[in-house]
């Protein structure tokens, strides 16, 4: 991942889609460049953590001026932990889901974490784009899998084709579960070390992506802990459940020379 500042907000990109999807735009915002006062310092842009709403609608507006999205082509999940996928065509808020699913060029979906990764897939030759909310609970029931079958079926998308990228998120070593959490997670992804089990969900996410047929080269990581950068990243887990939240923004852009769709 690399960091750029578009208008004055720092976001991190994706340099590699640049050369294998250069219609696929993806943007990681961080806590900084908002704002919202401590503990929501500074770029806020999750509703309902007790951040005023005024501080939220002003920097979701510095958001999507910065990176020219229009608010009404934007569409946002509410996010219950499930793995219900959304298949949407136009902006707005999708209580219930924690996924989206579309092929219309110029919606922009947003994911909104910190600690949970976000997921990205995007088939160019159909154009077809998913993004996805993706803690534990979602993890395991397999809203990845969900995903990749969506798009295969309404889209008609070859994942050996597919590019995958992996926001931020909790790293092993600062994320511990219970026993019983982590024994729902195949060996691999979990340690018992220092007395605590510990759940590595980044490796998780990317066992499913191949599973689903998605090629490891075309799989990005920004493999950045969100626990692990207080300057950068709000964390649910280090700040005791009391911080923002942060967007991964995916849009479908048109060709160059061609009418938008929307
Ligand atoms: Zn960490």
């Amino acid at each position: 991942m690399e960091w750029i500042t578009q208008n004055g907000i720092m976001v991190g990109t994706f340099p590699p889609l640049k050369a294998i999807a250069p219609e696929l735009e993806v943007f990681i915002t961080t806590r900084d460049g908002g704002v919202s006062e401590a503990p929501f310092a500074s770029l806020n842009l999750g509703g309902a953590l007790g951040d005023s709403a005024g501080n939220i609608r002003t920097n979701r507006r510095l958001v999507l001026e910065a990176l020219g999205i229009s608010p009404r082509r934007l569409a946002r999940t509410g996010q219950i932990h499930g793995s219900e996928i959304a298949i949407v065509t136009r902006g707005g808020h999708y209580p219930g889901f924690d996924g989206f699913v579309t092929a219309r060029g110029g919606l922009t979906l947003a994911i909104s974490t910190a600690d949970c990764y976000s997921v990205v897939i995007f088939s160019p030759p159909e154009r077809s784009l998913a993004a996805l909310h993706v803690g534990r609970r979602g993890a395991e029931r397999g809203i990845i899998d969900r995903a990749v079958g969506t798009m295969c079926t309404e889209h008609r998308i070859d994942p050996a084709y597919a590019v995958a990228i992996v926001g931020p998120g909790v790293c092993a070593a600062c994320y511990t579960v219970s026993r019983e959490d982590a024994l729902r997670f195949p060996k691999e992804v979990r340690r018992f070390e220092h007395r605590a089990w510990h759940l590595d969900l980044e490796a998780f996410i990317m066992r499913e992506l191949l599973r689903a047929g998605i090629k490891r080269r075309n799989v990005f990581s920004s493999r950045l802990c969100t626990a692990c950068n207080p300057t950068l990243f709000f964390s649910h887990r280090r700040d005791r459940c009391v911080t923002g939240r942060h967007w991964t923004l995916a849009t479908v852009r048109a060709p160059r020379g061609t009418r938008r769709t929307m």
